[in-house]
């Protein structure tokens, strides 16, 4: 192998590899004792905890009052929207037995929580008064993975589900896109990933929902992820579950839901949009240390070092970073330099004696070449300025990157040929049949309609048929 014990096989090498190495050597995660489950590490957790902070702000900014609802659903509950259960049936996990004996009713374990809030919302809601009723609960759920993969499918996951009663279809669909829009925004603003927002195809819609709209990312190995999604419910399940109100002329109406979610699975969107050779790359808006500082030297100068590094890591985080003093004097340098790049450290600083002396330390930033001496007293200063370019940086890279692996493409021979590595832009006819048979041959499926392409239409790339978006639609592998 091309690789040591401490580093991880090279992503160009064997991607599959390279992501389920390094998730556990970074110590983001380790695996459950439970088949398919994960086991979230400090480091893993404070990414996490970032982008919940990040989001949870957002949506609260916009209206949205965080509840929490069981965990624990009737089974009849889901069964009273046909679709809803059928969609999940597959991947439920059901308590049958409690408290000794067999239970009357089976509980599920919530694989989401449509229909417990449903049942809650009709409860609460009676007036048009009291529409829109805006809630959000942070959760985790669990849907039955028999193919796991960290961070991407787990049996158990972390999340936030959005949900939201409304008068009219009018106000639903503006809060649907809402929803869209701010998952976008956390995208390109603090995971530095440039999403494309779109409509799902009718064959990749949520059980249950009239419209379901996605961001889509691409990885560095070519593949789409589906990072979030936002779901138009219609009255479907108001209907199931009787949410009504009186409207302002006193008739009984149906409200309009809709549902939204982003999981932990936008962590591993996030170690397979930056992440290279050599391990992780972290946004520095998602990074649990922004900074990390090395102390260098033995004996009674390297105890100096040591103290001036914790002076220094003491005056950045005054300046609002995230700073940690990797003091394992034990360990070379060489090997904390390389395990801080493997973990993703946006910004190193090593600090020796001489560099002391000189009122200097030795940055090195996780991407780009070669070292700079910046001035011990001025760091606090320079700094924030840099992690703020690595950002940009990361986010124009992986635009970049996504286009490249792009194409429009009219002929079959084309599509193909896209999809092997990235994403096609070609037209469809929008016949279910006609997307199965193209999952077949590539393997890719139709990720989106984009909401921003232009507006043209043509014949389907694989059967000829006349196309039925009236837009291009994204097609690519997916994980
Ligand atoms: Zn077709």
């Amino acid at each position: 192998m091309a690789h040591d014990e401490r580093g991880v096989t090279p992503q160009s090498e064997d991607f599959s590899a390279w992501y389920n190495e390094l998730v556990i050597k970074a110590q983001l995660v380790d695996r459950g004792p439970a088949k398919g489950t994960m086991v979230i590490r400090p480091y893993g957790y404070a990414l996490w905890e970032l982008l919940q902070a990040d989001l949870d702000a957002r949506i609260k900014a916009t209206g949205h009052q965080n509840a929490y609802f069981p965990m624990l659903i009737p089974e009849s509950y889901l069964n009273r929207e046909a679709e809803h259960v059928e969609g999940f049936s597959p991947e439920l996990a059901v308590v049958t037995h409690a408290g000794g004996k067999q239970l009357e009713e089976p509980l599920v374990v919530r694989p989401t929580s449509e229909t417990v809030i449903g049942e809650m919302m009709a409860k609460w809601i009676s007036s048009h008064r009291d529409l829109p009723l805006l809630l959000n609960q942070w959760a985790n759920v669990v849907r039955w993975e028999l193919r796991p993969r960290m961070f991407l499918r787990t049996t158990e996951f972390l999340w936030q589900e959005g949900h939201t009663a409304h008068a009219d279809e009018a106000d639903a669909m503006a809060e649907t896109m809402l929803a869209l829009r701010m998952y976008r925004d956390v995208a390109y603003e603090v995971a530095a990933i440039p999403v494309v927002p779109g409509e799902k195809t009718p064959g990749e819609r949520f059980a249950g929902a009239v419209k379901t709209f996605t961001i889509e990312g691409m990885m560095r190995d070519g593949r789409a992820l589906q990072a979030g999604t936002s779901h138009y419910m219609g009255t479907n399940f108001a209907r199931a579950f009787e949410i009504t109100y009186t409207s302002a002329d006193g008739k009984a109406e149906l409200c309009h839901t809709t549902s939204w979610g982003m999981s932990t699975r936008m962590i591993g969107g996030v170690i397979m949009t930056h992440g290279d050779d050599k391990g992780l790359v972290l946004p520095p808006r998602l990074a649990p240390y922004q900074v990390v500082i090395v102390p260098i030297g033995r004996g009674e100068r390297g105890e100096a070092a040591t103290r001036a590094a914790k002076d220094l890591a003491a005056r950045l985080r005054d300046a609002g970073l995230r700073v940690h003093v990797d003091d394992r004097s034990q360990l070379s340098p060489g090997f904390r330099f390389n395990d801080w790049e493997m973990r993703g450290v946006p910004i190193r600083l090593e600090l020796g004696p001489r560099d002391l002396e000189a009122g200097t330390v030795v940055m090195a930033r996780r991407l780009g070449e070669g070292k700079e001496s910046i001035s011990l007293e001025g760091a606090p200063g320079i700094l924030p300025g840099v992690l703020e370019e690595f950002q940009a940086f990361l986010l124009k890279r992986a635009t970049e990157f996504r286009d490249s692996r792009t194409a429009t493409v009219d002929s079959w021979g084309e599509f193909v040929e896209a999809v092997a590595t990235g994403w096609a832009r070609a037209f469809h006819c929008g016949r279910p049949f006609c997307e199965d048979d193209i999952k077949a041959e590539t393997a890719a499926t139709p990720r989106c309609v984009p909401l921003e392409a232009e507006e043209e239409s043509g014949r389907c790339v694989r059967c000829g048929m006349p196309s039925e978006y009236g837009k291009r639609v994204i097609f690519g592998r997916a994980y």
